[in-house]
């Protein structure tokens, strides 16, 4: 394997034959999915998806990739691709499209009217290009074509991407289920004769690269679905992504066989069910499904209700029932039923979840103690066929964290692809493929963007480092009255908490600090008030630091005595 070095310099000048890649975001994380191509001074998009925050981010509604790399060339951008639905790839559209509306938006069906909605939130009209998979389409100097792949949404899409260059294949989340509730698989013999026109490049989900073996179907999972439908004696309360259709259905067919009426919970459950319906995705028997309010009049034996939360985000409607912020109230006999994996990151809001539901009385099933979940990407084992189906000259693991990446390299170079051909990058890393040959040759920005509510990047690292610090140790306000034009004390200091707690002790040490550093700026004739607040809130910090092993956000106010 061959991996990027940690310190690179900006790329230089694309090749005019070659292909350039540059993945922005879904390459050391699990998220935010974005890979930009470049042939002949143009680029095509793959994907633009949303990360969502770790415990570490508070206050962050989602992370975007770095898009300042493309702020030149987005005249430049031919077409945006999506590969399907999941917000980790179409999630970050809205606010690239914020900067071009008119890019292209080239999809399948179903990820299209997902993007839909979400434009329409954001105000945007979209030019959405319908491609099914067998269809080819030519976006600028790249000739596309659409391969079906089988993934836990329906109508999933890798994409082969042909320019002079060389023929690349981007997976984008896949497995092979052999027994799909749909029929629709990954389309084999695609890969099949992709392998025999000769693969330069492969770009492959990583995800579940590390588990040994295959994925199991969705069938599979029926009887224990069934049995929860079978055996709980009040409402069944289902959670699952709001894009889950396959296993949305077969909550819907579990119900109808048991009689229970089913009612769509939270927004985007019902705004996605209602599209999936009406464009066929979705089987819904007529009079099964009814308004939730309507539930409240059936015996709790005869309702299954549908929701988001299935992450443990704190908004969603799962968590607000456990915190009983929610109209629908638990009650014992309800069994609540997580139909999701658990995404790296959310393992601790989840499993508070699963405690405070079992405290208010459900039975929680999940996929720790049921059958009732199946991961929607390819293990191991369908990694390996796929490598010796598509005989790949070149790899790039992508969609994983570093371990994940490395696992399904690791894959790779044991079906024979030639370590040095094997590439481990990360986000923002440059790739150029020329002649059949991939090599990295630099590096663009890559940062963590950050939304939070309307704001888009103004969200730093520092501002986070002050959250962190905020939610351990609070604030504390440092007020120093000195008199007019000097930097001397005309009277003790006084401190203000909030969220703080420091014993007498080191207040009394950390003023002592303050009078010296004041003396000090004296000397140095510093008086003007903004530097003196800085020199007392830093020295505070310090000095609390080292006294009592705390670090609150210090604060320092001058003022005239
Ligand atoms: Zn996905």
């Amino acid at each position: 394997m061959h991996t990027a070095p940690r310190e690179l310099t900006r790329p230089p000048a694309a090749p005019p034959q070659g292909l350039r890649i540059t993945p922005l975001g879904g390459i050391g994380e699990i998220g935010r999915n974005m890979t930009v191509f470049e042939h002949a001074g143009k680029l095509l998009v793959v994907d633009c998806g949303v990360l969502f925050p770790e415990e570490s981010q508070p206050g962050i509604d989602v992370i975007l990739p770095d898009f300042t790399s493309l702020e030149s060339r987005l005249d430049d951008i031919e077409a945006i691709v999506l590969t399907h639905g999941h917000e980790d790839h179409i999630g970050g559209v809205p606010y690239l499209l914020k900067q071009r509306p008119d890019i292209p938006v080239v999809g399948s069906q179903l990820t299209l009217a997902f993007l839909s909605a979400k434009l329409t939130e954001h105000n945007i009209k979209p030019v959405l290009v319908h491609v099914e998979a067998g269809d080819r389409h030519t976006a600028g100097p790249f000739a596309l074509e659409f391969i079906a792949v089988n993934h836990s949404i329906p109508d999933g899409l890798a994409v082969v991407i042909r320019t002079p260059a060389g023929v690349v294949l981007h997976t984008g989340d896949f497995r092979m289920d052999q027994f799909p509730l749909d029929g629709r698989l990954t389309d084999l013999r695609a890969f099949g004769r992709l392998g025999e026109e000769g693969l330069d490049l492969l770009l492959v989900d990583s995800t579940n690269a590390e588990i040994p073996g295959f994925t199991i179907s969705e069938t599979e999972l029926t009887p224990a679905i069934d049995q929860v439908f079978t055996t709980t004696p009040g409402r069944v309360i289902v959670s699952s992504f709001a894009s889950h259709v396959h296993r949305i259905q077969q909550v819907l067919d579990a119900s109808h066989a048991r009689g229970r009426k089913v009612a769509f919970v939270g927004r985007s459950m019902v705004r996605n069910m209602r599209i999936a319906r009406e464009l066929g995705y979705l089987t819904v028997p007529r009079g099964l499904v009814i308004d939730y309010a309507k539930t409240r009049n059936l015996p709790p034996n005869k309702v299954t209700l549908i929701c988001t939360g299935s992450q443990g985000e704190p908004m969603a409607a799962l968590a607000r029932m456990a915190g009983e912020t929610h109209e629908v109230r638990i009650s014992d006999g309800d069994t609540v039923l997580l139909a999701s994996s658990l995404i790296p990151g959310n393992e601790s809001a989840i499993y508070g979840i699963i405690n405070k539901l079992t405290d208010l009385g459900a039975n929680v099933v999940h996929k720790g103690n049921a059958r009732v979940h199946v991961s929607g990407h390819a293990s191991a084992g369908e990694l390996v066929y796929c490598y010796n189906i598509l005989r790949p000259r070149n790899v790039m693991p992508v969609h994983g964290e570093p371990k994940h990446l490395r696992a399904n390299g690791a894959l790779a170079e044991r079906t024979g692809v030639p370590t040095d051909n094997v590439l481990i990058v990360r986000d923002g890393v440059v790739v150029d493929m020329v002649d059949g040959v991939a090599r990295i040759v630099g590096q663009v920005e890559n940062d963590l963007v950050y939304v939070d509510g309307q704001t888009v990047g103004h969200v730093t690292e520092d501002t986070l480092a002050d959250r962190r610090k905020l939610s351990a140790a609070g604030v504390l306000t440092v007020l120093a009255f000195l008199r007019s034009g000097t930097a001397e004390l005309a009277e003790p200091l006084e401190y203000l908490h909030r969220g703080s707690v420091h014993g007498q002790d080191s207040l009394d040490n950390a003023s002592r600090a303050v009078e010296k550093a004041l003396a000090d700026a004296t000397r140095n004739k510093t008086t003007a008030g903004d530097q003196l607040e800085d020199i007392i809130a830093k020295t505070v910090a310090r000095s609390l630091a080292r006294s009592s092993r705390r670090e609150p956000v210090v604060i320092a106010v001058v003022l005239d005595a």
